[in-house]
């Protein structure tokens, strides 16, 4: 996996002994001498990591590490803070600043290369997401800096260290404890985050985390092993198995809540992408007033109805819909009666039609339904149900009680070998038409117009 890596160091000499060690490894270096110079870089080059000194003259790595947090533009590179000495608090002050991770000076390869491989694994899902988003007109960021809680399984070999380890996320953690295997596999599905001891013999919790990625349900889930502190292949193997992050024991609690602090923040982050994506998967063919289809998938629809009347000879037909008189209801009772009433009409629509029947919102107040495999006939059969359903009770307005009895015109026609979409809805428009002249409230056939 090959990535572009920043690394910040005031000091040359330390700048040049990582590049060597990690070219090696075939990533790409770009360097900064201070932090304000390694908050610009990351703006200009995007790295795919950023390995941060902490202590710099002038903007020192905790100032830099916040900057780059906070703007939208480097928010989501992984932050590695590199320290001289293993100090408690500037762990923690480097997670609370947004630090993905921390490696201590005299920086080890196997661990260096370890949290590179699984910061980068973590990116390119994350990467994924952001760019299906940039997709999207979206004015709402996606918020995610406020920290309100999650709920985390704990997993430790027996009741004790289990409790031990849960009782050190307060509020508004809601962590709970487990020592069965298959119990904190089972929970993990409605969890926002694993905690897994994988330091005790009696408990193979790297079968766990292994299982707990392997399962559809948890393999986003953020996995924060336990190691022992000299145990550096477990935790190298902890990673490269998908353990999302690893803390040594001992562990000290304010650094447990910190780094569970940023694996829940960021799922938050990845769970709000997706949510997005789906949603906007969605309103590429739905309609967001009545929930019906739109035009343009009503009309791929049609299309693909066509074709296959064309290869395999299955009947098709549409039913161009107009509720009557609609542009009174909106002069006369607001748009937000419009609006109910086009919501109403939907759902009576849905409820009339067949599961096979495709029924879109066309255009304003104008309706189309596409019904597959099915002659003129039976179409018109199912319009009129539909127009019936409208008649036969009014729509009562929530603001004043107020009932409207709408009712509806529809043209029919069923799709003839050659037309094309065009020809077959000039039919069904040309006998609306002669509904609406005629009467309204009444559903024609373009055939019997023309008869
Ligand atoms: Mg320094």
């Amino acid at each position: 996996m090959s990535a572009r890596i920043l690394v910040v160091d005031d000091i040359e000499t330390n700048r040049r002994l990582l590049e060597a060690r990690l070219s090696a490894e075939y990533f790409e270096v770009i360097e900064a001498a201070d932090g304000a110079e390694a908050v610009r870089r990351a703006r200009e080059d995007a790295p795919d990591i950023i390995l941060l000194d902490i202590m710099m003259p002038g903007m020192d790595g905790f100032e830099a590490c916040r900057l780059l947090k906070a703007d939208t533009a480097t928010k989501h590179i992984p932050v590695v803070m590199v320290t001289a000495l293993d100090q408690r608090e500037d762990r923690i002050k480097g997670l609370e600043a947004g630090a993905d991770d921390f490696l201590t000076k005299p920086v080890d390869d196997v661990a260096l290369f370890a949290r590179v491989r699984s910061l980068l694994r973590l990116k390119v899902v994350m990467d994924e997401l952001r760019l299906r988003e940039a997709g999207r007109d979206s004015d709402a960021e996606i918020a995610g800096d406020e920290f309100q809680g999650g709920h985390v399984v704990v997993a430790g070999a027996d009741e004790k260290s289990a409790r031990r380890f849960a009782g050190m996320l307060p509020a508004p953690f809601d962590a709970s404890p487990c020592w069965e295997p298959l119990e904190a596999l089972r929970r993990a599905r409605e969890t926002d985050l694993l905690i897994i001891d994988l330091t005790s013999p009696r408990f193979d919790g790297l079968r766990l985390a292994a299982r707990a990625r392997s399962d559809a349900e948890t393999r986003q889930l953020p996995i924060l092993g336990i190691v022992d502190n000299d145990d550096r292949s477990g935790m190298v193997r902890a990673l490269d198995l998908g353990v999302t992050d690893v803390i040594a024991r001992p562990v000290d609690p304010g650094e447990l809540a910190a780094r569970a602090r940023t694996q829940i923040r960021r799922k938050t982050y990845a769970d709000a992408l997706r949510d997005r994506l789906e949603e906007s998967l969605e309103m590429a063919v739905t309609d967001p007033l009545t929930g019906l289809h739109n035009r343009r998938y009503i009309i791929s629809r049609l299309r693909q109805g066509l074709d296959a009347m064309e290869r395999s000879g299955e009947r098709v037909s549409v039913a161009l819909m107009d509720i009557d008189h609609f542009k009174r209801i909106n002069d006369t009772w607001g748009h937000q009666a419009g609006d109910k009433v086009l919501r109403g009409f939907a759902e009576r629509l849905k409820r009339e039609l067949r599961a096979v029947d495709v029924a879109g919102r066309y255009g304003g107040e104008e309706f189309l339904v596409v019904f597959m495999n099915a002659g003129g006939d039976c179409a018109l059969e199912a319009a009129e149900r539909c127009r019936a359903a409208m008649a036969r009770e009014p729509f009562v307005l929530a603001s004043s009680g107020e009932s409207l009895a709408v009712t509806l015109s529809a043209g029919v026609a069923e799709a003839r070998i050659g037309d094309d979409i065009e020809d077959l809805l000039a039919r069904a428009d040309s006998a609306l038409y002669e509904a609406k002249s005629s009467g309204r409230n009444q559903v024609l056939a373009w055939r019997r117009k023309a008869a």
